[in-house]
């Protein structure tokens, strides 16, 4: 069946020979030092096992019989074919191990310690290459139990080394784009980074969440609500006194427009970057107007009435908030900082920039305000109209009452 001179038959008359030995008589040294030297011979016959697995694996050997390489070994073989299926694997992985397979191969590494380092090698395929070296090493001195800690170390540095690399390969993906296109809207569109990421989501649920519970019959949509959340705290951010100041100024949202125009409402006005909007838009900005700075145009006009202070002053505003404490429509009742301190006549139509003529209105409603609903403002006491003329009654529990 085998040429001669093959490995097999030396092999075979080899073990003929170990079984005829008699036992009973040799001495405890010699019958140690077989034990030794046996478990060496077979981590060698486990390798060149493996070895002829993987070899049989390469030819397709199974083709023939059409089934897997596992299943044929579990049928020549005679193995379960879990068992089977575990041999291949191994002869599989030792295959691309070189060192690992030299190590078995002299003796020096049992199947148990090899084991570990294929699993090893199935976890971290890439890294396990530069580090096969250092693990065979390893393998040869260690006992199973220390290899398997030491790998286990290894296996956690690989992690943490790709999970840092990971955060610095998301981190240099980030962007934001904003641009304003053709159809007035202004363009987001970007990447954050997961830490980034999730301060953005964290900070406009936080918004959104504080909305809903002040907001009764809200018709947004969510996608909305978190649009405008971003605004919010935007605008907030803005609000900020104490914000560092760009080229000795403190960055305003810049809003053009001619005075006749904020008082008839009637022509255009711009932004800066975004573009056009209506004087309604214009009128609402230019109303608090602590986050904007307010640009007239026109030949006759001051070219410029946006001032290093807030149309409303920081004095003049804490006065509105001890009064109105949040937003006065009726049954509202955000609180202050979600609110603009509402010009009731408008400083362009000569309204005055004084308590009596301020109130407290949060953005939702500073906008229904500008956009057809109308306030009259007596001795701290609104009364609001809703556009069709007709009085909104006060609310009973949420208004909150002039002190
Ligand atoms: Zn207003
Ligand atoms: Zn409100």
């Amino acid at each position: 069946m085998f040429d001669k001179g093959d490995g097999m038959s030396g092999l075979r008359s080899a073990l003929d020979e170990l079984r005829s030995e008699e036992l009973a008589s040799a001495p405890p040294e010699k019958l140690q030092a077989d034990l030794l030297e046996i478990e060496r011979a077979s981590r060698v016959m486990e390798a060149e096992r493996l070895r002829r697995i993987a070899e049989l694996d390469r030819r397709h050997a199974a083709d023939r019989d059409h089934v897997s390489t596992p299943a044929w070994v579990a049928n020549r073989l005679g193995a379960s074919l879990p068992v089977a299926a575990q041999q291949v694997r191994m002869a599989r992985a030792l295959d691309q191990m070189p060192a690992v397979r030299d190590a078995m191969g002299s003796g020096e590494v049992s199947a148990s310690a090899v084991r570990v380092l294929v699993e090893a090698r199935e976890e971290h395929p890439a890294a396990f290459g530069e580090a096969e070296e250092l693990l065979s090493r390893a393998a040869r001195s260690l006992p199973v139990r220390h290899l398997q800690a030491a790998v286990a170390r290894w296996s956690a540095s690989v992690d943490s080394r790709a999970l840092e690399e990971r955060g610095a390969r998301l981190r240099r993906r980030r962007r934001l784009r904003l641009c304003p296109v053709i159809s007035g809207m202004v363009r987001v569109e970007g990447e954050l980074d997961p830490e980034t990421g999730q301060t953005v989501m964290t900070a406009l649920r936080a918004v959104v969440d504080s909305e809903t519970r002040s907001a009764a019959g809200d018709a947004r949509t969510h996608d909305q609500r978190r649009a405008d959340a971003l605004g919010e705290v935007c605008r907030q951010w803005l609000d900020r006194r104490d914000r560092p100041q760009v080229a000795g100024d403190r960055p305003h949202v810049v809003v053009t427009v001619g005075l006749d125009a904020l008082r008839a409402g009637l022509g255009g006005a711009e932004l800066e970057e975004a573009g056009p909007v209506s004087t309604d838009v214009a009128k609402r900005l230019a109303c608090d107007a602590s986050v904007s700075r307010v640009v007239l145009s026109g030949p006759s006009e001051p070219l410029d009435v946006g001032r290093r202070t807030p149309v409303v002053s920081g004095a003049l505003r804490r006065a509105v908030v001890v009064r109105d404490r949040g937003c006065r429509f009726p049954g509202c009742g955000r609180p202050a900082p979600w609110c603009d301190a509402h010009h009731v006549q408008h400083w362009a139509d000569g309204g005055e920039t004084k308590l009596s003529n301020l109130i407290l209105l949060c953005r939702p409603h500073h906008g229904l305000v500008h956009d057809g609903f109308r306030i009259e403002l007596a001795n701290g006491k609104a009364t609001f109209f809703r556009p069709n003329g007709e009085p909104i009654e006060p609310a009973m529990l949420t208004e909150h009452p002039p002190p």
